[in-house]
């Protein structure tokens, strides 16, 4: 793919077209070339990228800055995360916030990933039918009907429980990465019907 198909009028600076950081990614109805981190790429639908408006203001079409850091994904609308004039301030920016950006977008690339192969929940929709939290995605369990996971757009995760009209957390240590590690070992109590991630003490 090449930006200038599309956007001959707009000059893209050198480091988008030489370093090896980034794939021109340019499609024929945006609004501004655009280019993937190549370090980000988790697959076609899950990467950081970086949009770049023309030199004028006047000829801009979609955005006020010139560069924007986006991040694309399946479950939530392209989020941008930072804008900037000059490639020389969004590269400190990557450098400073690049592990804790993939790290969220990894989490929610793996949800994804779970919930699409997976028989363990799936996918109910977004947390309108959950007033107390302000999570974007909410999945039910299918073994566990009252059993939740709640995914917000910045990738934070947790595990949430709905019994007799009161909602909790099922465990506070258990939020993010390492509730996805843990994902397996979530289960119900036969006897007393506690949520947990491990065997139940009750004896029952
Ligand atoms: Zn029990």
């Amino acid at each position: 793919m090449s930006f200038e198909k599309y956007f001959d009028d707009y000059q893209v600076p050198d480091l988008f077209l030489e370093s090896k950081m980034f794939e021109d990614i340019s499609r024929k109805n945006d609004a501004c070339p655009s280019f993937a981190l190549v370090g980000s790429v988790l697959d076609d639908d899950h990467f950081l990228k970086v949009w770049v408006e023309h030199k004028d203001v006047d000829l801009r079409e979609a955005m006020t800055c010139r560069f924007a850091i986006t991040r694309c994904c399946s479950l939530f609308d392209e989020k941008t995360i930072f804008e900037c004039n000059s490639v020389h301030d969004f590269l400190p920016f990557l450098i400073a916030h690049f592990a804790g950006e993939m790290s969220m977008l990894n989490r929610i690339f793996r949800i994804y990933q779970v919930s699409k192969t997976n028989e363990l929940f799936s996918l109910i929709g977004p947390s309108a039918s959950y007033p107390a939290c302000s999570a974007e995605h909410l999945f039910r369990f299918l073994n566990m009907p009252n059993v939740f996971l709640l995914l917000t757009n910045d990738g934070y995760l947790e595990c949430r429980k709905f019994t007799a009209g009161e909602d909790s957390e099922v465990d506070r240590r258990f939020r993010n990465q390492v509730l996805l590690d843990n994902l397996k070992h979530l289960q119900k109590c036969l006897s007393c019907e506690q949520v947990s991630f491990s065997s139940c003490n009750c004896k029952g």
